[in-house]
Parts: structure tokens; sequence; C-alpha cells
């Protein structure tokens, strides 16, 4: 099977196609078909296996699916514990989103400015990338709000608990509306990272990669 072969919109197969993706790796295989289904997901799945487009291929195309968002109201958000995971991310999205209308990233993290961060959000933005600190410093700002996120990715949720960000992802999953969907993507699951992944989803589909 091939990405040209899929059925995604012209724009996205052609994007797929000059950042020289053509077959999907193991892990989009199996996400991407469970990420258009609507369920959430739980994968096992590390740094290299293709992770980060098997979660934005779903999200961009049920974002491309959804009418222009108002300002300060993404659709998506991507939920990352480092600053230089949230810029490789960014950057694979901007690849996949070239093109097609009304797919303005944001990228909210800390370590960086936060004025230019809150200028980018007074245009509208679908998709945010961010790690949790600097996204609740935001959104007590109130120039961002998460009520019509419908897509929720968190990456490296084992990371997110390492570092101690379970409380802050915790209270920023908190302000997205109730019907959303949610994958996470984990390198390992051991107990901890699941008593965390368990209060994020609701019956997930397990990816093992
Ligand atoms: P990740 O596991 O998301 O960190 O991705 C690892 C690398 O694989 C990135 O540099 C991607 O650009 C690349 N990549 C992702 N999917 C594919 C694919 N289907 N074919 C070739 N390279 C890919």
């Amino acid at each position: 099977i091939e990405f040209e072969h899929c059925g995604f919109p012209a724009t996205l197969s052609e994007n797929l196609k000059k950042a020289g993706y053509e077959t999907p790796t193991p892990v989009q295989m199996q996400m991407v078909p469970v990420g258009l289904s609507g369920r959430d997901v739980i994968a096992s799945a590390d740094t290299g296996s293709g992770k980060t487009v098997a979660f934005l291929l779903p999200m961009v195309v049920k974002a491309l699916e959804r009418p222009a968002q108002s300002v300060h109201s993404p659709m998506a958000l991507i939920l990352t514990p480092t600053r230089e995971l949230a810029i490789q991310i960014e950057r694979q999205a901007k690849e996949l989103v070239m093109g097609l209308p009304n797919m303005r990233t944001a990228l909210l993290v800390g370590g960086m400015p936060l004025p230019p961060q809150l200028h980018r959000l007074k245009s509208s933005i679908k998709i945010v990338i961010a790690t949790p600190g600097r996204l609740l410093e935001i959104l007590r700002q109130k120039a961002v709000q998460l009520d019509k996120v419908k897509v929720v990715v968190v990456d490296e949720v084992d990371t997110m608990l390492k570092m101690g960000f379970q409380h802050q992802v915790l209270e920023v999953l908190e302000q997205v509306s109730k019907e959303h969907q949610t994958l996470l993507a984990s390198a390992t699951i051991p107990t901890g990272t699941e008593e965390l992944a368990a209060r994020l989803v609701h019956d997930p589909v397990r990816i093992i990669i």
C-alpha cells in the first residue's frame, strides 16, 4: 500500500510525496485508519517510527473537513514535553498542510519569547503545538481557548511523566471540550504512564510497534 492510493485530498497526497513519504511506516499503517475512525489511541511508538506523521495525518484530514475556525479557537492540539520536539512536529505539520486553506499552526513553547507567540494567536489558528507550561500561561491570559478542540495528541507521555508534567497535562485537558478524540504516543508504557494514559483516553485502540 502507498499513500497515493489512500484517497487523501489531492494537495495532501502531493505534500506527502514532496516530503518523500510514499509508503506508510508500520505505525502509520495502524494509526491512520484508527485515527480517521474517531477512536482514541494509545500507541507505543518511539522516535524514528514515523509516529509524528501517524498522528498528524488523521488530524489534518479531520481539520480539512471542518469549516474555518474562529480566532483563538484551534481544532487540534498537540502537547509535547520539549520545545525541540514541538519544533520538529510543527515542521512536519507545515510540510503536510502546505497549500491547504485555513490550516495555520502555532507553536506555543517555553524557552522562547512569549510576545511573538501571543501575536500569532491574533489570527485564526487550526493546529496548536505546545508544551504544557507555556500553554497554561497563555490560557491564563485568555489568548487562546480550547473549547473547540476536537483532536488532542499527547506525544511522549512517558517523558511528560518523567519531567513531572502530569498535573499540567491534566489541567490543560480539563479545558478541552468533552467531545474530543485523543491520540497518545509513548516510547514505553510502564505502570505510571499507563495510569496517566488511562485518565486521558476513552475506550482506546492499542497500537504496539
Ligand atoms: P518520527 O518517528 O515521527 O520522529 O519520524 C522519524 C522520521 O521519519 C522523520 O524524519 C520523518 O520525516 C520520517 N518519516 C515519517 N514517515 C515516513 C514515511 N512514511 N516514509 C519515509 N520517511 C518517513
